[in-house]
């Protein structure tokens, strides 16, 4: 009988039981291969909403992920909130190139009419293709997971991370009005996400977090009550990814109220499932680089069952695919899943 991914998912992010382990990215999943499979390349796939699903889809259709995975940037939010972007290439991701709020919050607002700036109508109107696409309602269909910025990453886009730094230590009255601003826009934005039919949100927002550059006490104090009120106030699940080495934070991180939080291989799986126990699910977290972009598929999938083996809630990889990542690699997650299972039995 064929799963209900959609079902299966779901199950899985919220904790029930599954049959099998769900293998996903809930990170970046563009690559050139399926750029060049389905014609729908970077950098149009970043603002055109047809080649966003397409490219998204393809990620189920040819590469055998069990979820639908867009937009492929890290700078949707950025960019209406006044940062220059610049798209990049077919496989080069868009960067932020301009700090609007480096001086200071001064003018900082959350902006009217917000879903009808910038490219958000195209990542809209790609989740109404997607949702049309992916059987929803039917016993074949496949979960949508929309990737958007955190409020942290919002934060250091619009202001660049050394600001962020030093008003995290010095002036923690400026930080808390940004997180609280950037909190609201990420609010917003999310809900409309899910009243288009994502079924859950991805939201990379740890590379401060990571980066050990930040103190505890600033999660503690500066964060984490905006992390909570995010959570609370999203009408759905969210995924927080954090890139590096979280290791130290994770406790806390769990505690926000995100349904999962996905990992990279840095942070060993079973440390991981000991600091955040059953407050929200692991995904992770085979190395993107080293395994995935540069390795074999025997190589992903030996990892992919090691991860498995240490009791991971979703398989998937540890941060964004890289563009040059060979399409056999990405095709051995499922089959290492799958294979694990046949060998345990
Ligand atoms: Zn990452």
């Amino acid at each position: 009988m064929e799963r209900n991914l959609r079902k299966n998912f779901l199950d899985a992010i919220y904790g029930n039981p599954v049959d099998r382990v769900h293998a996903l990215s809930v990170t970046q999943t563009g690559t050139v291969e399926l750029m060049d499979i389905t014609g729908a390349a970077w950098p149009e796939a970043h603002s055109n909403p047809e080649k966003m699903a397409a490219l998204a889809l393809a990620g189920h259709e040819v590469a055998n992920l069990e979820a639908i995975r867009y937009p492929y940037c890290l700078t949707v939010l950025a960019e209406i909130m006044g940062c220059d972007v610049r798209m990049g290439t077919k496989d080069i991701q868009p960067s932020v190139l301009s700090h609007p709020f480096s001086k200071g919050p001064e003018n900082l607002n959350v902006p009217e009419k917000l879903l009808e700036k910038g490219r958000i109508p195209a990542v809209l109107k790609a989740t109404e293709i997607l949702v049309d696409r992916t059987g929803k309602g039917t016993q074949s269909e496949i979960p949508l997971i929309a990737g958007m910025e955190g409020p942290l990453t919002v934060f250091t886009h619009i202001t660049e991370v050394k600001n962020c730094l030093i008003w995290a230590l010095k002036k923690p009255d400026c930080f808390n009005t940004f997180m609280e601003t950037c909190t609201e826009l990420c609010i917003e934005y999310a809900n409309s996400l899910f009243d288009h039919g994502a079924d859950a949100l991805s939201m990379p927002d740890g590379g401060l977090v990571g980066s050990r550059m930040m103190p505890p006490s600033v999660l503690e104090d500066s964060i984490k009550p905006f992390y909570k009120c995010l959570c609370k106030k999203v009408n759905g699940p969210l995924i927080l990814h954090i890139c590096g080495d979280v290791g130290n934070s994770l406790g806390s991180l769990s505690e926000c109220g995100f349904e999962a939080i996905s990992i990279e291989e840095k942070v060993s799986m079973e440390a991981a499932k000991e600091a955040i126990g059953n407050r929200a699910r692991l995904i992770g977290n085979i190395s993107p680089s080293k395994t995935l972009l540069f390795g074999t598929p025997e190589a992903v999938k030996a990892e992919a069952k090691q991860c498995l083996s240490a009791g991971v809630d979703i398989l998937a990889p540890g941060c964004g695919i890289a563009p040059r990542t060979p399409l056999a690699n990405i095709r051995a997650l499922v089959e290492a899943r799958d294979e694990w299972y046949e060998e345990k039995d």
